[in-house]
């Protein structure tokens, strides 16, 4: 997971009124799949705010039906106490939106390795009792709806939250998602987040799998190679500027799984290798 700012989405023309005629005709009664269009214009904007990655799971997303995640579910909310209804009036909030691959997206059961998971109506919070439910239509601010719903503290990892994304690593032995703090708010948040999110998906853990075994064997070369440096042969310089700019481009936001392979880089941080704090600075 990386973080994604929303504030770098540019709208067509026209958006921002015709998002707002939405909102207040579902407000009014009408059923938000008659304005699918609005939000589905913004999908490939959306994937280009990171590198068309899916936002959650960061594998590149190449087909998907319904790739546009409202991050608060608009129709429905499995995990609220109560009836919810769905945040219907941030169907059209484009601060509601994340750009999501299916497996993240839709919920899905993979019988043959035992997990199950994907988004759909979810959306857990860690304080239940400070659920909203339903807004004032009148009070409704369009420039920052989100405002109505400041008081909730999702469950959920969100690649929109400028920290979240840290907080989700992976293990290098098999590529399986894990959280990256002992903090028991945090364990809880990673472990339902990827139960939700589907992170564990076999796959996609393979994937990780191979892409963290390339950039440790890298990691061990640039290591040797930095060890044996001599300054008089321009050479052995070289040779390790290769290798450090090869981790750095597994890091960078455009690459697959870049989140959780900045984690295991940073696990390889010591006193004699100062070289890897200064890659991660880099971004
Ligand atoms: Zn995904």
């Amino acid at each position: 997971m990386r973080h994604v700012d929303l504030e770098d989405l540019r709208l067509p023309d026209g958006w921002a009124n015709e998002a707002q005629a939405a909102t207040h005709a579902i407000l009014g009664g009408a059923p938000p799949s008659d304005f699918d269009g609005i939000w589905r214009d913004l999908k490939q904007r959306l994937a280009a705010l990171l590198h068309d990655k899916c936002w959650f799971c960061e594998t590149p997303v190449t087909r998907s039906d319904n790739a546009v995640d409202h991050f608060r579910p608009k129709s429905r909310v499995s995990d609220a106490a109560n009836a919810h209804q769905g945040y219907r009036w941030l169907t059209f909030a484009a601060a509601n939106f994340r750009f999501a691959c299916t497996f993240c997206n839709s919920r899905r059961i993979d019988v043959e390795h035992g997990t199950a998971g994907g988004k759909a109506d979810r959306f857990p919070l860690v304080h239940e009792a400070n659920r909203v439910y339903g807004v004032v239509a009148a009070d409704l601010d369009f420039d920052d709806l989100l405002a109505t719903v400041q008081a909730e503290r999702p469950g959920l990892l969100d690649p929109c939250n400028l920290d979240d994304w840290r907080l989700l690593g992976c293990k290098r032995e098999n590529g399986n998602p894990c959280a990256t703090s002992d903090d028991p708010e945090v364990v809880t948040r990673v472990n339902t987040s990827i139960e939700v999110y589907h992170l564990d998906h076999e796959p996609t853990c393979k994937q990780r799998h191979t892409v963290s075994g390339m950039l440790l064997r890298t990691v061990r070369k640039a290591k040797a190679r930095f060890l044996t440096i001599d300054p008089s042969d321009p050479g052995t310089i070289r040779a390790f500027e290769a290798s450090a700019l090869e981790i750095k481009r597994m890091i960078a936001r455009k690459a697959p799984y870049s989140g959780e392979m900045r984690f295991l880089l940073g696990g390889q941080r010591s006193d004699l290798h100062p070289w890897i704090q200064r890659l991660l600075e880099d971004g």
